[in-house]
């Protein structure tokens, strides 16, 4: 590799590159485009920089490869140019030694190269630190509490995950335990996990803090009864301030885990360390777990993340925006919390194509570019129907009162409405069936169930019924 100097040379090269540029661009800039970016190697003039996705590197050559030359040929000399690959999970496809962007200044510790991204799936993410790193999954440096957005539907579970960060740091308990978090799919747990973990390490470097993903835990767990150090297992989990299982549903019906968890977790809890779990429903709604353990998990303060509204989409996307540093028209932020309902997730990610349009082709961003570029988002989310607007429907349908939905009565001519209104919620949201049992006047899943088969028989036997579903049915799709 002709002209190659050492890694460390190469570091420190890179180091002064990322940095200038750090203070030409900023730190939203900096942190969303340049930080994720991980050098591989210099050779022959050429400097091949790696990115996790085409996006981004599009990005980046649209906007920054040029400085970046300059730059490099500056710290370096001679004449340089830049090569941008995508590579999607850099810590598997390199075995070379490899370099990421250096930290901002107040950064808790260095970022290492082989670490996979999680919250957001973009961007960079470091270890916890030395004592848990080992065992403890990446955090994503930008879900901390400074960037979560409040609103109604989460600042209950806000001010407890706060609660629990506040006190662990302190030296203090927090007056519950354990935490549980639940709420759908992209509304923030992650995020609010991640916040607890980066404040306890910042404010207090010393405490253990565990984050994983029910799954790591349930394969780490399976690994160490295959090589049988099962008590090594243990003891790692033992030594924690705070453990904290990400979807905990993944953990539900494997019975094994559920029981290695259950002593884990009563150990932890009689010692005092704090415990928070996630998951996608409650405690109770989860299917598959043990008596106890749900019994336990309602022991302590359990907080659900609500759908999200209409005030606390628009203040995410404002948020977002900043932080991106691109000016959005407020109309067209309006618009997108108007229609993009379903998750933060998906407005995150609807914001963020909108943008990377309007710089790629170089046009402003407006309603129209908008509605051209996001055609399927928006579509799919137009399409989405809530359980109260199947209810309503079918009522009005049926003639009967809203109220009967989830009333007692038992009379066949409320009785078969409210079994098509449950089938056509299975049907036509994402909704669980205990969920759906609860929307109807708290039944049992079971009654949900036995409702789905009830229409599906009907609907084979009985044409005109079966005409009456569909056409409902069709109403509330379009
Ligand atoms: P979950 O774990 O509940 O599925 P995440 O925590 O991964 O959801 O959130 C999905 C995305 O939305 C993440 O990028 C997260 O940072 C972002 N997000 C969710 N809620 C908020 C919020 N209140 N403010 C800012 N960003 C949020
Ligand atoms: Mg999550």
């Amino acid at each position: 590799m002709a002209g190659t100097g050492t890694d460390d040379r190469i570091l420190d090269i890179w180091v002064r590159v990322s940095t200038r540029l750090h203070s030409e661009i900023g730190e939203a800039a900096f942190q969303s485009w340049l930080k994720p970016m991980i050098v591989h190697e210099v050779a022959d003039g050429q400097v091949r920089l790696s990115v996790p996705t085409r996006f981004m590197r599009d990005w980046i050559v649209a906007h920054y490869v040029d400085r970046l030359a300059e730059l490099w040929t500056e710290e370096d000399g001679g004449s340089h140019t830049i090569d941008i690959v995508v590579q999607p999970d850099r810590a598997l496809a390199s075995k070379k030694p490899v370099v990421s962007a250096p930290a901002p200044a107040e950064a808790p510790s260095a970022p290492s190269a082989s670490e996979k991204s999680t919250c957001m799936g973009r961007g960079p993410v470091r270890s916890t630190g030395s004592v848990s790193g080992d065992i403890s999954a990446p955090l994503d440096p930008r879900c901390n509490f400074d960037d979560f957005v409040v609103g109604k539907p989460n600042e209950f579970a806000y001010a407890a995950s706060r609660r629990v960060a506040e006190a662990t740091a302190e030296g203090r308990r927090a007056p519950f335990n354990p935490l549980f978090l639940y709420g759908g799919v992209g509304l923030g747990k992650t995020h609010l996990m991640h916040a607890i973990a980066w404040h306890i390490r910042q404010q207090a470097a010393d405490r253990n803090v565990i984050y994983l993903s029910a799954e790591k835990f349930m394969y780490r767990f399976i690994r160490a009864l295959r090589e049988q150090n099962t008590v090594d297992f243990k003891e790692r989990f033992r030594s924690v301030d705070v453990l904290m299982i990400d979807d905990v549903q993944f953990i539900s019906g494997k019975e094994s885990t559920q029981e290695e968890f259950f002593h884990t977790f009563n150990a932890l809890v009689d010692q005092g360390r704090q415990i928070v779990i996630s998951a996608d429903k409650s405690p109770s709604d989860l299917e598959g777990m043990e008596e106890r353990l749900i019994s336990r998990l309602n022991c302590g303060l359990v907080a659900d993340i609500h759908a999200t509204t209409y005030e606390l989409r628009l203040g995410i996307l404002q948020s977002k925006a900043e932080h991106m540093g691109v000016e959005v028209p407020s109309p067209v932020l309006e618009f997108l919390a108007h229609k993009v309902t379903a998750n933060v997730r998906e407005l995150e990610g609807g914001l963020t194509r909108v943008v990377a349009h309007a710089e790629l082709v170089g046009r402003p961003i407006t309603i129209e570019t908008t509605q051209e570029v996001l055609h399927d988002l928006l579509r799919a989310n137009d399409r989405r129907v809530t359980i109260e607007e199947i209810q309503k429907r079918v009522a009005t349908h049926f003639n009967i009162r809203m109220s009967d939905m989830s009333s007692a009565r038992r009379a066949r001519s409320v009785a078969r409405p409210r079994q098509v209104a449950m089938y056509l919620a299975k049907q036509l949201t994402a909704r669980s069936l205990p969920e759906i049992g609860r929307k109807f006047g708290g039944r049992d899943h079971t009654t949900v169930m036995h409702a789905v088969r009830k229409v599906e028989e009907l609907r084979e036997h009985d044409h005109s019924f079966n005409e009456d579903v569909d056409l409902l049915r069709r109403m509330l799709e379009t």
